[in-house]
């Protein structure tokens, strides 16, 4: 591999011995020549242990094992074992040599499409954020205003600078519903996937869509990065995160934080005006956002414990709008989407909604068929799906109704009942679509839910909804 090769491949990575692919001697040689230097995989600092790579400083997250090299035993990281064992007596190692060199594209957008006035207002603006090369911009864009597509001509004009790009987004189901669409966007630019399951985990190209966990092997990396559903979990939970999100980018780079549901610390910012951003309010085609319904049931904890449908459920199915449009039944656990599965196949079925009792599927984060699934669902082979929140965010089924079952449950704060909501209404040929929370008791995150859709809608010119 000539020189340039080798920082193409290893420049902006923290790297485990293992995932340098070069023997010995060649790797002692670079060494010397500065090319590569060393770093503590687990620090001592005040007394406490730190894994340099995943920054985890809890104390109860490292082990012992035996070392076969020194014979005695060994700490190491356990937090961030699934990329590979941070062992303390094994350095980590960067590249310290000549820089990278990444393609300028002339002309890379190969998408024909066209972007509406709204999204071109945001797209103009990331492109300003890029040439100028402004530390971070926040776009908040309701659910269904077609954020990827606003991204296109940022990713553009980076690529024709020469810039090197990460898309990180929380999920791995998201990287791989953006991969294809980038790809096809961006046919003659190499772009790779990075998540747990991924094929490869070289991530070395100049273009990368990642999970945001997987930056925890990078550093100084990007001059680009976009943080899709930066309000996300686990963005939002685990502090790791954007410890690894601010290390992986260059010290003069572009953050792009992509949100429909800002959250507190964001709204903040934005108020006193230390966070640039820009709101789409409007979906891509032009119609507002569906407002939930609220639907009392009394009954409703007491039904889901013994696997009962709720009559308030079956009442509402007996009036659909539209009622032959897809159904996502969100319930608040994987224990109720295993459960529940057979009473809603029995009664949809007897009542004639599904006309088999295969059309009807139930998916969840433990699920190993959950691809499958919810392809399945997106090619119409099934009409209704009952989930979890996995689906709450990111994926888009064209024409879906939607039912939340115990919509007071805790798992759906503010920012997730929005984001099931903005499940319903996203295709131009079916913009409505309804949205039904099932509850016991009206819940503070119900309320504000409903008044930040409404407010959304009034924000995008829709005085009455
Ligand atoms: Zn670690």
């Amino acid at each position: 591999m000539y020189q340039l090769d080798l920082s193409r491949h290893y420049a902006g990575k923290i790297l485990l011995r293992q995932e340098i692919l070069l023997d010995e001697d060649k790797l002692q040689q670079l060494l010397q020549k500065g090319n590569f230097q060393t770093i503590p995989s687990i620090n001592k600092r005040n007394l406490k242990y730190q894994c340099e790579r995943c920054g985890n400083h809890k104390q109860s997250l490292f082990a012992n094992i035996p070392c076969y090299k020194c014979k005695s035993t060994h700490r190491y990281c356990r937090k961030c074992i699934d990329m590979g064992r941070v062992l303390e007596c094994e350095s980590m190692y960067v590249w310290t040599g000549e820089k990278p060199k990444w393609d300028h594209y002339e002309n890379p957008c190969s998408w024909q499409g066209k972007l509406t006035i709204a999204q071109q207002k945001a797209a103009n603006r990331m492109v300003e954020a890029i040439k100028q090369e402004e530390k971070e911009l926040l776009i908040w864009a309701v659910c269904g205003a077609g954020k990827t597509e606003m991204l296109f001509p940022g990713i553009t004009e980076a690529l024709k600078q020469g810039k090197r790009i990460c898309m990180a987004t929380p999920r791995a189901d998201v990287v791989r519903e953006l991969l294809p669409r980038m790809q096809h966007a961006f046919e003659d630019v190499p772009i790779q996937a990075l998540y747990g399951g991924s094929e490869t985990k070289e991530g070395t190209a100049q273009f990368l869509i990642a999970t945001t966990h997987q930056l925890l092997r990078y550093k100084d990396a990007f001059d680009l990065l976009v943080i899709d559903e930066v309000d996300a979990f686990p963005f939002h939970a685990d502090q790791s995160l954007p410890y690894a999100a601010n290390r992986a980018k260059k010290a003069r780079s572009t953050t792009i934080y992509l949100t429909a549901t800002p959250r507190k610390n964001h709204v903040r910012r934005m108020k006193r005006k230390n966070l640039p951003h820009v709101f789409v309010p409007i979906r891509f085609h032009g119609y507002p956002l569906p407002i939930p319904k609220k639907q009392i049931s009394f009954s409703i904890k007491k039904d889901l414990e013994k696997n009962r449908v709720p009559k308030a459920f079956i009442n509402w199915m007996n009036h659909r709008k539209v009622p032959d449009r897809q159904l996502l039944i969100f319930v608040p656990t994987i224990k109720l989407a295993k459960n529940m599965i057979a009473a809603f196949t029995k009664l949809l079925y007897s009542n004639g909604w599904i006309e088999s009792e295969n059309m009807i599927a139930s998916v969840h984060a433990d699920d190993e068929e959950r691809e499958e699934k919810v392809q399945q669902f997106r090619n119409k082979e099934t009409t209704v799906l009952v989930t979890t929140t996995i689906l709450e965010r990111g994926v888009t089924f064209p024409s879906v109704d939607v039912a939340i079952l115990d919509a007071g449950h805790i798992v759906f704060d503010e920012a997730a009942l929005v984001q099931i909501a903005g499940r319903a209404g996203r295709s131009v040929d079916d913009p409505t679509g309804e949205v039904i929370f099932f509850h016991d008791g009206k819940t503070n995150a119900m309320e504000m839910a409903i008044e930040s859709i409404k407010a959304m809608n009034k924000r995008g010119g829709f005085s009455k909804a």
